[in-house]
C-alpha cells in the first residue's frame, strides 16, 4: 500500500431506489401522446360597434378535453411530479380544489391509471363533482374553503400519495418562456390581426398561475402589454396587493377565482393593475356575453368580461385604440343549477339586472 493510498479518504456512495422509471417514461409518453391529439383553443373575437378602435377576444379554454383552463394545469402538475420521481405507478394523486383544477387532475390519473382524490368544498357544484366522480376520482368535502389545505396535505399523507398542490406549484410548473403555453399561444393567434400586440392582457386569479404566465411571458417577449387581474368580492388578493399585507378573507362566490388567502403562487409583481369586480357585474357580464355571442361561459368569464369592457371604455374615451385580450375559462354547463338559475342567484342576493345598464354605458363609450 503506498502512502497516497492511506492518505486519501475512501469514497462515500449511496444509491437511492427510485420510482420505476420504465413506467414513468411510458407515463410521460402517454401525457404527451394526449396532448398531441388535441388542436390548439379557440380565440374568439368580440363583435364589439361597427367602427369601434378596440378588439375585444377571448382565448376559449373551454374547449380542452376537460372544459377549462385547468387542464393546462393539470397536465403540467402532473408532468412536475412524474418529472420530480415524486409520482409512481401507485401513488395517490391527491388535490385541494375548488373543483375545475380536481376534474382535469381526475382526468389525467385516469389516463395513467392512478387513483385520485380531490379535497373541495361543501358548496362545490353538483355539476363539478359528478364529472370529478365520472373520471373516476373520488371526492372528500370540508365545510369552510379555508380548510382544503391542510385536509389534502393530512389527506396525502394517510394514502402515502402525492399531494399536487396547485396553489403552491402552479406558477412553477409551467414553462414560462413558451412550450405553447397560454400566452405564447395568444401572442401566435394574434400575429395576423390589426392590434396583434395587445394594449392589456385581463385575468382572474385562482392560483394566480396564469396571470404569472401572461406578466412573465410579455417582458420575455419584449411586449408593452400590461396585465390586469380582475377580483371578486370578498378574496384576499385585491386587498394583499393593494395594501402590500398578506390579508385572509372569506372567500369568493365565483368559482375559480378569488381565494380566502394570498396563495404562494400569485405573482403580484408582474401585475400593472386590479380590478375589484362586484359579483353581481360578474354575472351581468356573464349573461351579456351569451345574448352577443352565443357562447355561455361560467362566471368567473363575467368577471373577465366585465374588466376587459371597463378598460377598453376607458381606453376609448382618451382616444386610444387596441387590443385587449381575456379568457373564457370554463363552460356554463358546469353552473346550471347555479349562476344560471334565476333563483339561485336571487337567493345569494344578488341583481346582476342592476348592473345592465352600466355594461350598456359601457359599450356606448365604445361607439365611434
Ligand atoms: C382556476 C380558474 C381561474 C384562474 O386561473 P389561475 O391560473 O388558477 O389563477 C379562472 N377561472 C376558472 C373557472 C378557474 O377554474
Amino acid at each position: 500500500m503506498s502512502v497516497l493510498d492511506e492518505a486519501v479518504q475512501p469514497v462515500r456512495d449511496v444509491a437511492r431506489p427510485q420510482l420505476d422509471r420504465n413506467w414513468v417514461r411510458a407515463a410521460v409518453r402517454t401525457i404527451e401522446a394526449d396532448a398531441a391529439r388535441s388542436a390548439d383553443t379557440h380565440l374568439h373575437r368580440l363583435p364589439l360597434p361597427a367602427g369601434c378602435g378596440i378588439d375585444i377576444y377571448l382565448k376559449d379554454e373551454s374547449g380542452h378535453p376537460t372544459g377549462s383552463l385547468k387542464h393546462r394545469l393539470a397536465r403540467s402538475l402532473v408532468l412536475y411530479g412524474l418529472c420530480n420521481g415524486w409520482i409512481g405507478p401507485t401513488t395517490t394523486l391527491v388535490e385541494a380544489s375548488s373543483g375545475s383544477t380536481a376534474v382535469s387532475e381526475a382526468y389525467f390519473a385516469r389516463l395513467l391509471g392512478l387513483p385520485f382524490v380531490a379535497v373541495i368544498p361543501r358548496s362545490t357544484s353538483q355539476e363539478k363533482i359528478a364529472l370529478i366522480e365520472a373520471y373516476g376520482g373520488s371526492c372528500r368535502y370540508v365545510d369552510e374553503p379555508g380548510a382544503v389545505y391542510a385536509e389534502a396535505s393530512r389527506t396525502a399523507r394517510e394514502l402515502g400519495g402525492h399531494y399536487l398542490d396547485q396553489f403552491t406549484y402552479a406558477e412553477q410548473v409551467t414553462d414560462w418562456r413558451g412550450n405553447n403555453n397560454i400566452a405564447q399561444s395568444i401572442f401566435e393567434q394574434m400575429r395576423h390581426e390589426r392590434h396583434p400586440e395587445p394594449a392589456w392582457l385581463v385575468v382572474g386569479a385562482g392560483t394566480g398561475g396564469t396571470s404569472a404566465t401572461l406578466g412573465r411571458y410579455v417582458r420575455y417577449r419584449g411586449a408593452l402589454t400590461q396585465v390586469a387581474v380582475v377580483d371578486p368580492e370578498g378574496s384576499a388578493f385585491f386587498e394583499s396587493w393593494t395594501t402590500g399585507e398578506s390579508v385572509t378573507s372569506v372567500g369568493s362566490r365565483i368559482e375559480g377565482i378569488g381565494r380566502p388567502r394570498l396563495e404562494p403562487s400569485f405573482v403580484g409583481s408582474v401585475i400593472d393593475r386590479m380590478l375589484q369586480v362586484p359579483d353581481a357585474a360578474s354575472l351581468a357580464a356573464m349573461h351579456w356575453l351569451r345574448e352577443l355571442t352565443g357562447l355561455a361561459a361560467g362566471p368567473s368569464t363575467g368577471t373577465s368580461v366585465f374588466g376587459c369592457l371597463l378598460l377598453a371604455a376607458e381606453m376609448a374615451r382618451a382616444g386610444e385604440t387596441g387590443s385587449i385580450v381575456t379568457l373564457l375559462c370554463d363552460r356554463g354547463d358546469r353552473y346550471e343549477g347555479t349562476y344560471y338559475d334565476e333563483a339561485w342567484v336571487r337567493a345569494q342576493g344578488l341583481r346582476p339586472e342592476l348592473w345592465r345598464g352600466r355594461i350598456d354605458e359601457l359599450l356606448h363609450a365604445l361607439s365611434p
